[in-house]
Formats: structure tokens, sequence, C-alpha cells
């Protein structure tokens, strides 16, 4: 199965000069969905991971199947006042904009080996927040998994000494 198929491109959104990849077609077509699945499910395992971590919102589509395939658990990284306990936070920049990330204190337990799951590698910002936030909390991050990986931002390069996944490359 080829999964670009199920990618739409979408010239100018939010902003202008922002190529948006629109993941919906994917998630909305029931094959190629548990195609992505299956792919994240197997390096899931192939890394041991004992706990999924994803990032607000799009992680949660993937994170969520994987964990509940195999058993796991998952926490959602997410974004200022959406946490009702305490949280520790992180800020980052994005392809556009700025944001913070949030990761519930005590969620992620030290010694844990976990998968962050996303939807698309862009600069690496939100996934190095995500990384801090786990490692603050004495997680190991054992991998890194993304359905898409857009190549020109270089978000690898933040992402050196980690086990990195893309499923598919623009
Ligand atoms: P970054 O922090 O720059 O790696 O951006 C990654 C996050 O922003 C992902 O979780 C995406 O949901 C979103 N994002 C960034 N750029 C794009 C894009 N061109 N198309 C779709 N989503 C994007």
């Amino acid at each position: 199965m080829n999964l670009k198929d199920y990618i739409a491109n979408v010239p100018d959104f939010p902003i202008k000069g922002i190529q948006f990849k629109d993941i919906t077609p994917l998630i909305g077509d029931g094959e190629a969905f548990r195609y992505a699945t299956k792919q994240f499910v197997d390096f899931t395992k192939q890394i041991n991971a004992d706990i999924i971590v994803g990032p607000d919102a799009r992680g949660f589509i993937f994170g969520c199947p994987v964990a509940t395939q195999l058993g796991l658990g998952f926490i959602p990284v997410r974004k200022p006042g959406k946490l009702p306990r305490e949280v520790i936070e992180h800020s980052y920049d994005l392809e556009y904009g700025s944001n913070t990330l949030c990761l519930h204190k005590g969620d992620v337990k030290p010694g844990q080996r976990v998968l962050i799951i996303d939807d698309l590698l862009a600069t690496g910002g939100t996934i190095d927040a995500a990384i801090h936030l786990v490692e603050e909390s004495g997680g190991e991050v054992v991998g890194l998994a993304f359905l898409i990986e857009l190549v020109e931002l270089q978000g690898r390069q933040k992402l050196e000494g980690y086990n990195v996944l893309s499923l598919m490359k623009f």
C-alpha cells in the first residue's frame, strides 16, 4: 500500500507558504489507517517500548490504537490548560507560531521505556518538547515514530541519537 496516496497537500494552510499535509483521507480509510497503525505496532514491539506518549492532538490518533493493540498505556502530552492535575511544561517554536506542551507530573514513571508517536515531523520542536518532558519525568525515550517526515525542515537534526521511524518522507 502506498500511504502517500492518502495524504492531501493543502497549500497556504493555515498561513501563506505552508504546505499542509492533511492526514484525514488516511484515517478516513479503514485499510490505510490499519496499515499505518500496524507499522507503528511492529516498531513498538521491535524496540520493546512499554508505554506510548502522544502529543496533542494528532499524536492521539495514532498513539491510542497502537497502545490498545499491544495492551500498553497511553499518556497524552497536551496544550496548556487541558490537563487537570499538576503538570511539567516545555515551550518551543513551531513551523508556524510557538507553543507550550504539558505532561502530568508523575504520569511517566522513572525507567519506563517510552515510544513517542506523532503524525508529522517538521522542525522537530514539538517532538523535542515531548522528549524533554518524558526525560524530565525519568522515562527513557526508546523510539520516536511519525507518519510523515518533512525532510527539508531537518527536524531529524534535533533527534540525533534517538531511534526514529517515519512511514513517509516528503
Ligand atoms: P514541528 O514541531 O515543527 O516538528 O511540527 C510538528 C507538528 O506541527 C506536528 O504535530 C503537526 O501536527 C504540525 N505540523 C507542522 N507542520 C505541518 C504541516 N506542514 N502539515 C501538517 N501538520 C504540520
